[in-house]
């Protein structure tokens, strides 16, 4: 074409294509997804303009906010076109091409090594799986503030944007033309298609619909009788005799008449086709929606489409001042960098829609920072429709909405616990008939401990309302728990009757603990002790003081107190002289007392902590961090 004008892809960019089409990837079918996801995000934003601007939807069918697909079969194309917002030239440049996404080099990185192409909406590069199907591809698509553009590429390293002169008018929108390669013939079949669009597209929120063929039998009025094809006539009588019997008020003398000659031949048709119901999940009965279903929304919702489903979900119905919706997940495995600078970036990841409208998946203000390995959504019906993201991000309600977010999800994570066959031990028997034999969730909530342990002590750090509720989820190995986890309420129903504090020890791994001095004398007691080994627990314990009525007492400070012993005052004041030039003698090694102990058994002396010093433990992780 001669107005073209020609652009290089960026080098990552390039890459990733190339891996793409030269792929064996089995799994072709996700560029469709891929396809369709891309046209939702464009009609989501062009709607959620239309907010605060009416005009910017246009008319006629031009405000259809629908995503419709389509065959060629005779030229090997298959459609896509959506009448979202679309995009302008420097659109069409920059996002198809020229900037690499944050996520492109990581999703080459990946490919890689795993060769597996089905995460890639995750990376941000999902458009550029149409290259497993296709070896050329247009992309026509006009924005309001700008003229009809065509984007075009062969995957060779560069593409082409011309002004459209030629295509059809799109009004407002996008449609992606793919030239499809020999051996992708399936996708010009309507049954792949449809199906493909159930299996992963059935939660979008707008009409999905394909232009299908239909046989229909129509009769066609013949010159002569030439039907010497027994079997037609007889299907033509047969047909004649039924019409009869249905229409009985028919005309006796137009009956009589001699019949027309036809005959009945088939013939093809085209129509609209709806496939998805677009009623959305979260506007259904909790109590009418399957397992499945949710399986199936929350895979769409976080673009994994890998067999593992969602350790949990919770979906309710908030109401009162502030009402609303959600439904919120807890996804079968942490993803890898979900404590990578924790402190310094917000990763949000629910997303928002006001009365039905999507309005952003960029609010960090919906759940706290620890919750943020959570997925799912809000719908509010309080919330204002018609003002910016930025006012909204201000609104008082969504205070309300977090703080109810919080509860919802603590409690969810509290029912996995609570259905887990295997937190029943060291519970008493009436407990464990609670439990449900269901092997499903047998060891759900180790699975849920180790992926996000982490973030459960961080809420406690950070979030003092719900430290008690957070602390009832805490789990750990301690002296007795036999190397499986335990956790608190079961560490208290097996204190010893007089003991006041809960025991705990910190360090860099259980079996070191296990041989600590500090031990001997609560085991030989039988005094249950808990270890702490995650640098994490340091702090932690820093601001869990309590736990039901009970205080937390690290074993290696001072102020341990193991009951009272007669003979005490008595061993106090027989070494009192010993004691005394002792401390003395240590003075200028930072020492600042020097006691008789009854927390040891052999060893003879042991180094203690005083009680609002850094334990041995936050000694040595503080060293590593400086170092
Ligand atoms: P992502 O959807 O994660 O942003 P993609 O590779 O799928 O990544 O798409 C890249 C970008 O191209 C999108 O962010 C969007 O800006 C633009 N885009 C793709 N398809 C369309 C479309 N149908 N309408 C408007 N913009 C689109
Ligand atoms: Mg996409």
């Amino acid at each position: 074409r001669n107005n073209a004008e020609k652009f290089e892809f960026q080098a990552e960019v390039s890459r990733l294509m190339d891996i793409i089409i030269n792929s064996l990837y089995s799994n072709k079918d996700i560029f469709l997804r891929e396809l369709i996801s891309n046209a939702s995000d464009a009609l989501d934003k062009i709607r959620f303009l239309s907010l605060t601007d009416k005009e910017v939807l246009g008319e006629g069918d031009n405000t259809k906010l629908e995503i419709q697909i389509k065959l060629d079969k005779e030229k090997k194309i298959l459609s896509i076109r959506d009448r979202g917002i679309g995009m302008t030239k420097e659109d069409l440049i920059k996002n198809l091409g020229t900037i690499a996404k944050s996520g492109t080099s990581a999703f080459v990185e990946k490919m890689q090594t795993s060769g597996d192409l089905n995460l890639i909406g995750q990376f941000g590069v999902g458009f550029y799986s149409v290259y497993l199907v296709a070896d050329y591809v247009e992309v026509i698509s006009k924005h309001n503030d700008d003229k009809q553009y065509v984007w075009e590429s062969k995957a060779d390293g560069a593409f082409a944007i011309s002004e459209d002169t030629w295509n059809e008018p799109l009004g407002r929108g996008t449609k992606i033309r793919l030239h499809l390669r020999d051996e992708a013939g399936e996708y010009l079949e309507e049954s792949k298609l449809k199906e493909l669009v159930k299996k992963y597209s059935e939660f979008i929120n707008f009409p999905i619909y394909i232009w299908a063929s239909k046989e229909v039998d129509v009769d066609v009025p013949t010159d002569e009788d030439d039907s010497s094809d027994e079997e037609e006539k007889a299907e033509k009588e047969e047909e004649t005799e039924k019409s009869e019997s249905e229409s009985e008020s028919e005309d006796e003398d137009e009956d009589s008449e001699k019949k027309p000659k036809t005959k009945t031949v088939k013939e093809t048709t085209f129509e609209w086709e709806l496939l998805n119901d677009v009623k959305a999940i979260w506007l259904r009965n909790p109590k009418e929606v399957t397992e499945e279903e949710y399986a199936k929304f929350y895979h769409s919702l976080v673009k994994d489409f890998s067999d593992e489903k969602p350790l949990a979900w919770s979906h309710f119905n908030a109401e009162g001042d502030v009402e609303f919706k959600a439904v919120l997940f807890v996804p079968p495995k942490a993803p890898h960098d979900l404590y990578e600078s924790y402190y310094n970036t917000n990763k949000a990841n629910l997303k928002l829609y006001v009365r039905r409208v999507f309005i952003s998946d960029e609010f960090d203000e919906l759940l706290p920072k620890y919750l943020n390995f959570l997925k799912g959504l809000v719908d509010s019906d309080t919330l204002p429709l018609n003002v910016s993201r930025e006012m909204l991000q201000q609104h008082s309600s969504l205070k309300t909405i977090k703080k109810k977010l919080i509860r919802k999800a603590l409690d969810m994570i509290r029912k996995i616990a609570e259905e887990d066959p295997d937190e029943s031990t060291g519970k008493d028997k009436k407990d464990v008939e609670k439990f449900s034999d269901d092997d499903d969730k047998k060891g759900q909530y180790t699975k849920f401990w180790n992926e996000f342990g982490k973030s459960i002590k961080l809420g406690i750090i950070e979030d003092a309302a719900n430290r008690n509720r957070l602390a009832k989820l805490l789990r750990f190995e301690s002296t007795k728990s036999d190397g499986k986890l335990t956790s608190l309420d079961q560490y208290i129903s097996r204190m010893k009757a007089g003991q006041k504090d809960i025991f705990y020890i910190t360090g860099a791994n259980k079996e070191q603990l296990e041989k600590s001095p500090f031990l001997e004398r609560l085991k030989k007691k039988n005094y249950e002790v808990i270890f702490f080994t995650d640098p994490v627990d340091e702090y932690l314990m820093q601001y869990l003081m309590d736990y039901e009525d009970k205080k937390f007492q690290n074993v290696s400070k001072e102020g341990l107190k193991l009951g009272k012993d007669t003979k005490d005052k008595e061993l106090k004041e027989s070494f009192k002289e010993l004691t005394k030039w002792w401390k003395g003698a240590l003075a200028s090694e930072n020492v600042d007392d020097v006691k008789v102990s009854n927390r040891l058994d052999n060893t003879p002396c042991v180094v203690v902590t005083s009680k609002y010093g850094w334990s041995a433990n936050m000694e040595r992780i503080m060293q590593s961090q400086t170092l």
